[in-house]
């Protein structure tokens, strides 16, 4: 059947004022924010949704969200949502990254310190993923704050009662844990990066875990390159 050129116009014009939504450039309100929050997390039966999730389905940009209520978790519960864990491998070498460049100057990186070493990945990967250093920053403090820093337990083969005994190398979180206590200095003379550039600052087990010593917070310190050294040689 062939149609009047009239009639595919009309069905354009109908077509394209169906999906026009808002005004290019009206502010989303908090209520459209969450709702749309709400939406995907119903229509996925999940209870809640990652950034990376609602960055390919989501109605708004991620970082409105982010920058609105703070943070992703604190937009999920704002929605009265469950937070969600979700990071995937690229993200975490992202934190990654972000956690050598923070350990290295003894305080918050800035983002023209990706294009120089340490930092083995540049300013577009975060921008591609975070849209903003302001949002990757915001995301990797969130990230590290939360869940369980513990390395997991590894069971003792042995007959014995059986010995827990954690995986000797610390998390990023449990890391950040440890550095952040002792305030990106070292624990043994004081020296701090963000005072002397250069000083190469270690997470270090107090009680070495050869010797059974646990990767917990309390077993570790931090410590800078000269006196990491110093304890191995004793
Ligand atoms: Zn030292």
């Amino acid at each position: 059947m062939v149609q009047s050129f009239a009639t595919r116009k009309t069905c354009m014009i109908e077509k394209r004022t169906f999906e026009i939504l808002r005004v290019s450039g009206m502010p989303v309100t908090d209520d459209e924010l969450l709702g749309d929050l709400h939406r995907l997390a119903s229509s996925s039966g999940k209870g809640t949704v990652g950034l990376l999730e609602y960055g390919r389905s989501g109605r708004y940009n991620e970082s409105t969200m982010v920058r609105r209520f703070g943070s992703w978790n604190k937009a999920l519960i704002a929605a009265g949502l469950a937070v969600s864990n979700e990071v995937n491998i690229s993200d975490e070498r992202l934190f990654e990254n972000i956690l050598v460049l923070w350990q290295h100057n003894g305080r918050q990186p800035r983002r023209a310190e990706l294009s120089k070493p340490p930092s083995a990945i540049s300013q577009g990967p975060y921008k591609r993923r975070f849209r903003s250093w302001y949002v990757a920053l915001k995301e990797f403090v969130e990230y590290a704050n939360g869940g369980d820093a513990v390395v997991p337990l590894r069971q003792s083969k042995s007959n014995t009662p059986a010995i827990k005994q954690t995986g000797r190398d610390p998390s990023l979180r449990l890391r950040w844990k440890v550095l952040q206590r002792d305030r990106f200095t070292c624990c043994a003379c004081g020296a701090s990066p963000a005072l002397a550039p250069g000083v190469d600052l270690h997470v270090d087990h107090i009680k070495s875990w050869s010797k059974g010593g646990q990767t917990v917070a309390e077993n570790l310190q931090t410590l800078c390159a000269r006196c990491n050294r110093g304890r191995s040689d004793e």
